[in-house]
């Protein structure tokens, strides 16, 4: 029987989007080397795609090479306008590319929707991002000289992007390679080629020049090893796990590339005994469940005051019980499967193991028959911080609750962690909201809210979780160059 994706896949107007073939220097590169793509929640597989060689991969970074003269020279405007209608074409194949992403990725469709919208605002954020690249007058410290700096493209860009938004971590990327007038070569992840090698085919119809913008699929390790040797590679731009991340800075430190990592997070979130409950529970719901958890911003360890703890964790139980757990392509979906297994096995571990040092579980189970890469949303109450879940990154449809009683040692807690991407207060005290936001140690801060980020927010995790920034006018820097230039004698 022909499963839900590939029905699915097998009404898209756009056949070429499942073709799997890989963009190297503006051609489409369809080799005989193919790899399998699967749907995460039934295992079927959806399609193949081309296997790129190490080979493959150094004739794309000579091809960028050869394409940053022209692509650095054309005016600003020019490449904005290119990126605009790139953004344009996303959005008009909003449906298609959305299906795709459920398809291998596995989120309900309305979030991969979402995502595409996401993915576009970048493009058209950079476009005009780029046109704004405005570098420095300085005062002169020295009598009769002009002082100036000046941004320019750094040089070839790569970008090794994961599974969790295919589509939206290629554009935030790529938007702002291109608009500072870098070319960029894109990895992405094995699990979700498909999205990727489609937004690259309407990349080319929007009129990226060849070379400019590529994107080879094979084994993680033996593309990313030219792209990290190679010396015209000066940028690369990495979102995944720390323990990669750590890798490739390590690599790329063989050459002093300029490096940004997005390395995941654990979010703290902070709930106080002033706040409104229904509203508390529908952010922390957002926060913890968006994308099925499967998201770097995921609230995973909820601190909430003794006075409200034991309200907080029937009403928050209340509101999980209601998310439907199934296949993405499902309109009822609330909750897909892991797009890895892996990531299902880790989270089933941090279960195990908090129930076994005395957490109280409260699951959600719906359906026996689902595949193994599915995760019931789960409720841990009562943890402790000497538990895995209350160290380390879920990614996955399980909470933690522990209960605190003062601001200082739950601030305390929430910052003895490696890990600082975003963190999330809840309260209805200003004074606190200010203060807590000050003590955070993470990149992001949500007050009273789980939806902050976008295209004009400095994306990016401190400690552990990273390092540079995506989007807002930060992301452009990370793929530009200063130049200060001193223009003595300039009065006589
Ligand atoms: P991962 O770090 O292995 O994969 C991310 C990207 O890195 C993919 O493109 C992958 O092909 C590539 N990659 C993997 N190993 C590589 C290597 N040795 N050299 C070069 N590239 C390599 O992540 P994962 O194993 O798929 O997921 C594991 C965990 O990573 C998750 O549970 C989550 O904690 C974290 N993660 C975080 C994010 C995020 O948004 N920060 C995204 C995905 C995964």
């Amino acid at each position: 029987m022909v499963g839900l994706a590939t029905r699915y896949l097998n009404g898209l107007r756009r056949r070429d989007f499942v073709e799997g073939a890989a963009l190297i220097d503006g051609g489409w590169i369809a080799s005989s080397q193919r790899d399998v793509v699967v749907d995460p929640a039934t295992g079927d597989e959806i399609a193949d795609v081309a296997r790129c060689s190490a080979a493959d991969m150094a004739l794309a970074i000579a091809a960028a090479e050869r394409s940053f003269a022209a692509w650095r020279q054309l005016l600003p405007a020019k490449r904005g306008a290119i990126l605009r209608s790139w953004a344009s074409l996303l959005l008009d194949h909003s449906e298609e590319l959305a299906i795709l992403v459920t398809s291998e990725q596995g989120k309900p469709l309305a979030e991969a929707r979402y995502e595409i919208v996401y993915a576009a605002g970048f493009l058209d954020w950079f476009a005009a991002e780029g046109e704004r690249a405005y570098g420095e007058t300085i005062p002169s410290h020295k009598a009769g000289s002009l002082l100036q700096v000046r941004m320019q493209p750094i040089g070839v860009a790569a970008a090794i992007t994961p599974w969790n938004f295919p589509v939206a971590m290629i554009t935030r990327k790529a938007g702002a390679a291109l608009a500072a007038g870098c070319p960029i070569i894109v990895k992405p992840a094995p699990e979700t080629p498909l999205s990727a090698l489609a937004v690259a085919r309407l990349a080319t119809e929007a009129g990226v020049p060849p070379g400019v913008l590529q994107v080879l699929v094979g084994d993680p390790i033996e593309l990313s090893a030219p792209l990290l040797r190679d010396t015209r590679i000066r940028a690369l731009s990495f979102t995944g796990s720390a323990q990669v991340g750590r890798l490739l800075l390590g690599a790329a430190a063989q050459t002093v590339k300029k490096v940004s990592l997005e390395l995941g997070g654990h979010a703290p979130f902070l709930v106080f005994d002033d706040v409104d409950l229904n509203k508390t529970v529908t952010g922390a719901i957002a926060a913890k469940f968006a994308t099925s958890g499967q998201d770097c911003l995921a609230a995973n360890r909820i601190y909430v005051q003794r006075g409200i703890y034991c309200a907080f964790v029937e009403a928050f139980a209340a509101a999980m019980n209601k998310l439907k757990v199934g296949h993405g392509l499902d309109p009822a979906t609330d909750i897909g499967p892991m797009t890895k297994l892996s990531v299902a096995n880790k989270c089933r571990m941090q279960i195990d193991d908090a129930v076994t040092k005395g957490a109280r579980v409260i699951s959600t189970k719906q359906d026996e028959k689902l595949a193994s890469t599915f995760v019931f949303p789960t409720l841990l109450s009562d943890v402790t911080e000497d538990m895995l879940i209350a160290r380390e990154e879920t990614f996955g449809p399980v909470v933690a609750v522990l209960p605190f009683d003062s601001e200082d040692e739950v601030i305390a807690r929430a910052n003895a962690n490696e890990m600082g991407l975003a963190g999330y207060v809840y309260t209805d005290s200003l004074r606190r909201a200010l203060r807590l936001s000050e003590q955070l140690e993470c990149g992001m801060v949500g007050v009273n809210t789980a939806s902050f980020t976008g295209p004009p927010i400095p994306f990016g995790g401190w400690k552990q979780s990273g390092l540079g920034r995506e989007g807002s006018r930060h992301g452009l820097a990370e793929y530009t160059e200063l130049k200060y230039v001193c223009f003595g004698d300039v009065t006589g």
